[in-house]
C-alpha cells in the first residue's frame, strides 16, 4: 500500500519569524528558581511567552468527511491494516524535515479497525463524502461566540501528517474563522486584558495511539475523522497560571455553545512556548490544566539551560560545521568522530553492553569535541543535557530496549575507568571532549550516531525547533522535529463550500461565558462561585430555576440563589458518589421544593432526598413542611452539668432538632429560645 504525498513541504533553512521569540537577549543569568517563586515581573525579564492550540471534538452524529458515526470507541477489532510510510520530494526537490524524520524511523504502522466506526474512506480506499453540514454549523457558531470574522466559503486544505496516526497521511481541515478578541479577566497580570484569537479551523480528527514498541506502531481508528475545532490563540499567555486560565477560558467559550463533546480525550492541548533568545516549541497533547504551569515553567528552564550551553559552546569556539556528515554511509566510514568501539569495550563488566555484543550488536563510539562536562549540564529537572540525545535517538532510531547509550559525563562509573581510557584512545579525544557509547543492530546504530552528532550541532543554535511529549511528571520529552511551515495545500477531492447566509441566520448565540459570570456575580454569587458555576454539570438546571431575565418574585426563595448556587456545589457531588450514578432532577421537581416555602436551612437535606431517582416529591415536600410547632415542648430538658454555654447551646439544639422533621421550624427561632431558656449569655 502507498501512503504518499506530493506536498509542496519545504523544509526552509531559515526559521520562519514567527517562531523566534521577538527578544533576543537570553537572560543567561537568570537564576534557577521553582514554579511559584517567580512573579509575572521575573516571567517578564525571561521573555517567556506561550500560545495555545485547543483542539475540542464537536457533538454529531456522524464523522466530517463519511457517514460513519461519531464518539464511539470500541474495544473489539475486527481487522487490521499494515502500512509503511515514506516521503516525497516536494516540487523544490526538499525533504521536509519532520517527514524525513518519519521515514528514518523506519516504522510498520497497523491500523486496527471496527466494522462499527470505519468504512474505506478513513483508510483512504474512498473519497470524501461532502463536508458534514452539523459539524460546520457547530464551528461557525463556536467562531461567533470568539467574535471572530467569518469565512465566506470553506476549503478544505491538507495538512501533512506523516506521524501515522492519519492513513492518507495528511489531515483534511478547513479555516472557519480569523482574528477575534475575548475578554481575558482571570489573567494573572490582572486588570482588563484581552486574549487574541489567530484562528478557528474545523478539522477531522486522527487515530488513537494504542502501543509503539521498537519498528512497530498500533492505531485504533475508532476516533479517526470525528470532527474537531482547532481553536489556536496568539502569544498572549505570559506566566503559567495566565497559560491556565487560558486553556481554561478557550474551553468555557467551546463548551457554552452546549454543542462539543465532553469525557476523557474530548479535549487536548498543544502549548507553544519560549523565551528570550529561543524559539517556538510544541508541547503536545496535554489534557490536564493541573499540570499545565509546572510544564510550561519546566519547559522555559529547558530553553534557558540550552541557551547557556550554547553560549558555553560559543566560548569554547566550538563550531558547528565540525559536526557535519555526507547524507550516505556509515558514519563510522566517514568521521573520526564516531568509531567501531567493540575492541575498546570488550573488557567491560557493564552488563548492557555485554548482552549487546552477545547479540551482535554494532557498538560505535562517538566523540563531541568541545562538549566535555556539558552532557551532565541539567536541563530539566533531574534531566541531564545528554538525555536530549538519548531521545532523539530512542524515538528516531528507534532503540526501545534501554539502556542503549552511555556517556562519560554522566555515568563515568558505568563502563569502568579501564574502558573509558580505551573508548578515549580509539576516539583520539580530549579531556575537553564528551565522549559516549551507542549500540544497537548496524542500521539502528548508525542511525543512532547521526542523530547524535545532528543534536550535538543543534546545541550550537540553543533551542531546536521540535514537538515535545507531555510526561506526568510536568517534564517533557522529544517527539519530533516541528514540521516545515508550508505543509498545507490545497484539498483538490472537495470542492469549496459556500457559507449560506441562512446558515449564519439561524445561529442563536448562547450566553458567553464572561457574561454568565457576570450575571451571577450579579445575582450575588462570590466571585470564585460565579467562576466556578458555568463549568458545572448543573449550570443549566440553576438556569432554569433561577430566571435571570424577568418574572422577579416567582422564587419563593427570593434571593436565595446563593443558598441554592451552595446547595447544588455541596450535595450534587455527594449525592453523585454516594449513588454511584450522576442523576440530576428535572427542573419542574426542584421549583417544586423552592414554591413549597421550605424552611431555608432545610433546603440541603430536601435537596439530598430529591437527588434520588425514585424520590416521591410530595411525599419529601410534606415530611419537611414547615408546621406549627410549640418551640418550647422542644426544649424540655435540663442542663447537664460541667457544660459550658456554647456547648450546651450546641447540646440543646441537637436534641431539640431530632424532635422534628428537618424543616418543620427555623432553627434560628430554636436558638434564640435555648439561649434564652438556660441563660447562655456567652454566646454569639
Ligand atoms: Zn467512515
Amino acid at each position: 500500500m502507498k501512503a504518499q504525498t506530493n506536498a509542496g513541504a519545504k523544509q526552509s533553512a531559515t526559521i520562519p519569524p514567527t517562531d523566534l521569540n521577538p527578544r533576543s537577549d537570553a537572560p543567561l543569568d537568570f537564576p534557577d528558581r521553582e514554579l511559584g517563586e517567580l512573579s509575572a515581573k521575573d516571567y517578564d525579564e525571561l521573555g517567556f511567552l506561550c500560545g495555545l492550540e485547543v483542539h475540542q471534538q464537536l457533538l454529531t452524529r456522524t464523522k466530517l468527511f463519511c457517514r460513519c458515526p461519531a464518539g464511539r470507541r470500541v474495544r473489539a477489532v475486527d481487522a487490521e491494516v499494515l502500512r509503511h510510510m515514506r516521503p516525497t520530494l516536494s516540487e523544490l526537490g526538499e525533504y521536509d524535515g519532520c517527514a524525513l524524520m518519519e521515514f528514518k524511523t523506519r516504522k510498520e504502522i497497523i491500523y486496527q479497525l471496527s466494522r462499527s466506526c470505519v468504512c474505506t474512506y478513513e483508510m483512504d480506499d474512498t473519497p470524501p463524502f461532502e463536508i458534514d453540514e452539523e459539524a460546520v454549523r457547530i464551528a461557525l457558531e463556536i467562531a461567533l461566540l470568539f467574535d471572530q470574522n467569518l469565512v465566506s466559503e470553506l476549503h478544505v486544505m491538507r495538512k501533512q501528517y506523516l506521524d501515522g496516526s492519519i492513513p492518507t497521511g495528511f489531515q483534511r481541515t478547513a479555516m472557519v474563522g480569523l482574528g477575534g478578541t475575548i475578554p481575558f479577566r482571570d489573567s494573572e497580570l490582572g486588570g482588563d486584558r484581552l486574549l487574541r484569537i489567530r484562528q478557528l479551523s474545523l478539522e477531522e480528527d486522527s487515530c488513537r495511539e494504542v502501543s509503539d514498541i521498537g519498528h512497530t506502531i498500533r492505531f485504533r481508528t475508532d476516533r479517526l475523522g470525528m470532527p474537531l475545532i482547532e481553536t489556536v490563540t496568539e502569544p498572549d499567555l505570559l506566566t503559567p497560571g495566565d497559560v491556565r486560565a487560558g486553556m481554561e477560558l478557550l474551553a468555557a467559550v467551546a463548551r457554552s455553545s452546549g454543542k462539543v463533546r465532553r469525557g476523557p480525550g474530548a479535549a487536548r492541548q498543544d502549548v507553544n512556548v519560549s523565551i528570550a533568545g529561543s524559539r517556538r516549541v510544541e508541547i503536545k497533547g496535554v489534557s490536564s490544566g493541573r499540570l499545565l504551569p509546572a510544564l510550561v515553567h519546566n519547559e522555559a528552564y529547558r530553553h534557558l539551560n540550552l541557551l547557556r550551553i550554547k553560549a558555553e559552546l560559543e566560548r569554547r569556539g566550538v563550531t558547528p560545521d565540525v559536526f557535519s556528515l555526507p547524507a550516505k554511509g556509515m558514519p563510522w566510514e566517514l568521521t573520526n568522530l564516531v568509531v567501531d568501539a567493540h575492541a575498546a569495550v570488550r573488557h567491560s563488566a557493564y552488563d548492557p553492553v555485554q548482552a549487546a555484543l552477545a547479540d551482535g550488536d554494532t557498538v560505535c563510539a562517538i566523540k563531541l569535541p568541545g562538549f566535555g562536562g556539558l552532557l551532565a549540564h541539567p536541563t530539566q529537572p533531574q534531566i541531564p543535557f545528554a538525555q536530549e540525545l538519548a531521545e532523539r535517538v530512542r524515538v528516531i532510531a528507534c532503540l526501545t530496549s534501554r539502556p542503549f547509550l552511555v556517556s562519560f559525563d554522566v555515568e563515568p562509573m558505568s563502563l569502568g575507568s579501564a574502558t573509558w581510557r580505551h573508548v578515549r584512545l580509539a576516539l583520539h579525544a580530549q579531556d575537553e571532549d564528551a565522549i559516549l557509547v551507542v549500540w544497537g543492530p548496524p542500521q539502528d546504530a548508525a542511525t543512532a550516531a547521526r542523530e547524535i552528532l545532528l543534536r550535538a550541532q543543534e546545541a550550537l543554535v540553543g533551542v531546536p525547533s521540535e514537538t515535545r511529549q507531555a510526561r506526568s511528571d510536568a517534564t517533557t520529552g522529544f517527539e519530533r522535529i516541528l514540521p516545515g511551515p508550508e505543509r498545507m495545500y490545497p484539498d483538490t477531492d472537495t470542492p469549496p463550500l459556500p457559507i449560506p447566509d441562512a446558515w449564519i441566520e439561524a445561529i442563536e448565540l448562547r450566553e458567553r461565558p464572561w457574561d454568565r459570570v457576570a450575571r451571577y456575580e450579579a445575582l450575588g454569587l462570590s466571585k470564585p462561585m460565579a467562576g466556578r458555576l458555568p463549568a458545572a454539570p448543573w449550570a443549566d438546571l440553576f438556569d432554569e430555576l433561577v430566571p435571570w431575565q424577568e418574572s422577579p418574585g416567582q422564587l419563593a426563595l427570593g434571593d436565595d440563589a446563593v443558598r441554592l448556587a451552595h446547595a447544588f456545589e455541596k450535595r450534587i457531588p455527594r449525592a453523585w458518589r454516594v449513588h454511584g450514578r450522576r442523576f440530576l432532577p428535572g427542573a419542574e421537581r426542584l421549583r417544586a421544593m423552592l414554591q413549597a416555602g421550605i424552611e431555608p436551612s432545610a433546603i440541603e437535606f430536601v435537596l439530598d432526598e430529591l437527588l434520588r431517582e425514585d424520590a416521591d416529591v410530595d411525599a419529601v415536600l410534606e415530611r419537611h413542611r414547615r408546621r406549627d410547632v410549640a418551640v418550647d415542648a422542644l426544649i424540655d430538658a435540663e442542663r447537664p452539668e460541667g457544660l459550658s454555654d456554647e456547648a450546651c447551646l450546641r447540646w440543646a439544639m441537637g436534641v431539640a432538632l431530632s424532635k422534628v422533621p428537618r424543616g418543620a421550624v427555623d432553627p434560628l427561632e430554636v436558638r434564640a429560645r435555648v439561649i434564652e431558656r438556660f441563660g447562655l449569655v456567652g454566646v454569639r
